[in-house]
Parts: C-alpha cells; sequence; structure tokens
C-alpha cells in the first residue's frame, strides 16, 4: 500500500518538479509484494521504504540513461552494489532521476530529457548534476535517494532544495556500477529530508567491495548511533575564504548565523584558512575533464545506447555516433580532457594539477590537527533561474567552488539547511575527516 501511495503521490507532484527519467512501478510493486510475503523485521528502519536513484547509478533491467543521449535505450545486465544494498535493506526503489548528462553540470539543464524544477520555485533550477535526487526528496515524492558526487553534485542540489545531503568519504562506498565520471573524485551518498534518515541510508549503502579497486576496507560504524544532540567542547573551524569575494550576502549571513548556533550549543568557532582552494575550480576542470575524456571512450556506438544510422564505415560509427549521442557540455569536457592529456601539454596542465591538488589535501590536513570539522556554504549563492547560466560555463562551474576541494582531498562533506535567503535555502556545509561521517551527522544533528 506504501508503494502504491508512493507512485499516486509522485503522479500527483511530477509536474511540479519533473524529477523523474524512469518510473519502474511493476518492479518496485514486485520488490514490495516479495518484502509483504517476507515480513518486515522490526530491527531494519528502512524496510518498505521507497528509494529514488539517480539515473547514472546501473540498475538491472532498468532504464540507464545516465541523463544522456547515447545511452537512450540502456537496460543494464547487472546491478551496481549500492543497488545491492538497497534491496538487501528491504528499500524499494521506485525510479531513475533525473541529472545532468554524465552528472557534468550544476543545475540539471543538460540532460538530453527534461528539466527539473526547484522544489520551492519551479522558475529556479534544483541544482546539479543531482538535481532530480533532491528536487524527489524536498516535493515530498520519495523520503530518501541516491545521488552522486564528483565536485559538489549531492551537496550543491541538497542546498538548493533544502534538504541534507552527504558525500561520503571517498572509498566509503562502492563506486561499482555508477557510471564514472571522474573515477578519483565520484562518490555515491544519500539525500534525504532529516540527519537521522540519512545517517540511516548511508549505513545501508557503505563498506567495503571487492569489484571496487578504491573500496576502503575501515570498518563502518553505526552512523545514527550517538545523534544526542549534544556537541559541546567541539572544535569547529570556519575558512575566511569561504566566505570571501562571490558569496551572497544572504548566504554569508545565513553562515554566520549557523556558526552562532554552534557557540551556543557549546562548540567553539574559529577562523582558519584554507589558502589553495582558490585554486580548487581550474584544478578540478583539468583532472576532472581528464579522467572523464578516459572514462566516456567506451560510448562507441558499438558497446551501448545509440548507434548513428547515418554512417559509411566503421570510423563513421565511432564519430557519427559520438556527435549525435553527446550534448555539448560533455563534449567540452571530451576537448578539454583530451588537450589536458596530450603529449606536450601533460606537463603544464594534468601534471601541475595534480600536485596543486596535494596542496590542497594539505590544507585541510593542517586544518584538522586542530579541529573537528569545517563549516561553510555549501554554495555562494541560492538556486538561480532555469536557463539564467546555461550559456555561461565558466559561472555554472563557480557554483561548486566551495565543495570541489573536499572532493579533491577525499573528504566526506555534507549539506544541511541553514534557512533561508531570498525565499530560498540556504545550505550549511560540514566538512570532516576522511572515514569520519559520525562526527558530522552529531553535529549536523544538533544544528536541526
Ligand atoms: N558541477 C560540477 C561539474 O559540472 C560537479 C558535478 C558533479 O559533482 N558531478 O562537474
Amino acid at each position: 500500500d506504501l508503494t502504491k501511495a508512493t507512485f499516486d503521490r509522485i503522479k500527483e507532484t511530477e509536474d511540479q518538479v519533473d524529477a523523474f527519467i524512469t518510473l519502474s512501478e511493476e518492479q518496485a510493486l514486485n520488490v514490495a509484494k516479495a518484502l509483504d510475503l517476507k515480513g518486515i523485521s522490526e530491527n531494519n528502519a528502512l524496510a518498505g521504504i521507497p528509494i529514488g536513484i539517480k539515473d547514472n547509478i546501473v540498475t538491472k533491467d532498468i532504464l540507464t540513461t545516465a541523463a544522456s543521449k547515447i545511452l537512450y535505450n540502456f537496460e543494464p545486465i547487472y546491478d551496481a552494489t549500492v543497488m545491492d544494498k538497497v534491496y538487501q535493506a528491504d528499500l524499494i526503489p521506485v525510479g531513475k532521476l533525473n541529472m545532468d548528462e554524465f552528472a557534468m553540470g550544476g543545475s540539471t539543464e543538460t540532460s538530453y530529457f527534461k528539466k527539473t524544477k526547484n522544489a520551492w520555485d519551479g522558475t529556479k533550477v534544483p541544482g546539479g548534476s543531482s538535481g532530480g535526487s533532491a528536487a524527489s526528496v524536498a516535493a515530498g515524492q520519495i523520503p530518501v535517494s541516491l545521488g552522486s558526487d564528483t565536485g559538489g553534485s549531492i551537496r550543491q542540489p541538497a542546498s538548493f532544495n533544502g534538504i541534507v545531503g552527504m558525500k561520503p568519504t571517498y572509498g566509503r562506498v562502492s563506486r561499482f556500477g555508477l557510471i564514472a565520471f571522474a573515477s578519483s573524485l565520484d562518490q555515491i551518498g544519500p539525500l534525504t529530508r532529516t540527519v537521522k534518515d540519512n545517517a540511516l541510508a548511508l549505513n545501508a549503502i557503505s563498506g567495503y567491495d571487492e569489484k571496487d579497486g578504491t573500496s576502503s576496507g575501515i570498518s563502518v560504524p553505526d552512523f545514527a548511533e550517538g545523534l544526542t544532540g549534544d556537541i559541546k567542547g567541539m572544535k569547529i573551524a570556519l575558512p575566511k575564504e569561504y566566505l570571501g569575494e562571490g558569496v551572497q550576502p544572504g548566504v554569508k549571513e545565513a553562515i554566520l548565523k549557523a556558526a552562532d548556533t554552534y557557540r551556543a550549543l557549546g562548540a567553539t568557532v574559529e577562523e582558519v584558512s584554507l589558502p589553495h582552494s582558490k585554486y580548487g575550480v581550474a584544478v578540478y576542470y583539468i583532472i576532472a575533464s581528464s579522467e572523464a575524456s578516459s572514462n566516456l571512450q567506451r560510448f562507441d556506438g558499438i558497446r551501448y545506447g545509440y548507434r548513428s544510422e547515418n554512417v559509411k564505415d566503421l570510423e563513421d560509427v565511432y564519430v557519427n555516433s559520438r556527435s549525435e549521442g553527446f550534448g555539448d557540455e560533455v563534449k567540452r569536457r571530451i576537448m578539454l580532457g583530451t588537450f589536458s592529456l596530450s603529449a606536450g601539454y601533460y606537463d603544464a596542465y594534468f601534471k601541475k594539477a595534480g600536485q596543486v591538488r596535494t596542496l590542497i589535501r594539505e590544507d585541510f590536513a593542517k586544518v584538522f590537527e586542530n579541529y573537528d570539522l569545517i563549516i561553510g556554504p555549501s554554495s555562494p549563492t541560492v538556486a538561480f533561474g532555469l536557463g539564467e547560466n546555461i550559456n555561461d560555463p565558466i559561472t555554472m562551474y563557480m557554483s561548486d567552488i566551495l565543495t570541489i576541494p573536499v572532493n579533491l582531498a577525499g573528504l566526506p562533506g555534507m549539506s544541511i539547511p541553514a534557512g533561508f535567503s531570498e525565499g530560498l535555502p540556504v545550505g550549511l556545509q560540514i566538512i570532516g575527516k576522511a572515514f569520519d561521517e559520525q562526527t558530522m551527522y552529531k553535529a549536523a544533528y544538533a544544528f536541526e
């Protein structure tokens, strides 16, 4: 009944947000029926709960497009590891959520299929690339979704929609079956309305996976444990670069207020510096695009999805399928990445970017010698208008200036609601030490 009611609710509200690419109603009802027969275990808080899945996570026999024309008809023959875990937790996947094509973007407007709308204001973007994952949860269609975050794609849309989004530590959640964008940065994580739900969802999807060579064997604590609201004595850092130029005054105000709330709760909040974070966006667009140009070679018109009909020979199959199948933003990244990796430019771009990445990582390590957490805005702005930045890639890229350094350092980062500016939600970003999501959840819960 809950699963049926969920689909009714989705259908009633879908016009407002346009969050889903695919609804898998038949499969979901079968999973729910099997669960009814099996019975719900009392100590599993997630059993029977509907969940939405970003469309770059492969789902057996359910269309998986990464919001690209090149995968318009791709039905995978296997499940991503996170899907195995979703089924093991007795969650009920209800469909596949809209996103920027191959997770490249910050507004969900590069999707080949549709434009998702912000759950608070239909004239604004939902953020991206996990825009469908955030809007569907914020609109009350589902209580939890999975997104992916390469440079901010969980945190920025969570921020724009006033919900909780967690990008776990790199290696915490298996990437097996996540359609790769930038393998050294990508991480799957949950989006929810409450902190506790988020912790429960991360419990379900975390853990070592032999199918992902970068998956970590470090043990997984119960993230929902210790959510008491008591954070006395916690040491919190606020980087001055995170309230600098380009951060909207209303956003800054909300974050300073959040810092005061933490002080009132008994934590200390002090100003620190992350001097190299200003190079984050430049470094990211070299590294992420280089990795993308390599990862996207597999889409050749032969193995998956779209194949051009307009061909004379094999070379045409490759060239025309890719030319017709990829959108502009994806092509921009492939060109940028191929250039940075090419002989003659490799040292100046890709290699140099790797060196600066180390400096960014060291900045964080230094702060974490003395602090438990770092806070700041998730995004410098609230949600912008649909169409407003679509022809201005640089402005769009700047939307992730405060989230990208976290991916470059492999650290966990989350966004939680921290009030409103201009009638739109502001997100507070909380950054933790590697594999210390637990402390982040404690602080997030106390704030909530
Ligand atoms: N907006 C950033 C980009 O376009 C980040 C995307 C992401 O995290 N997947 O690359």
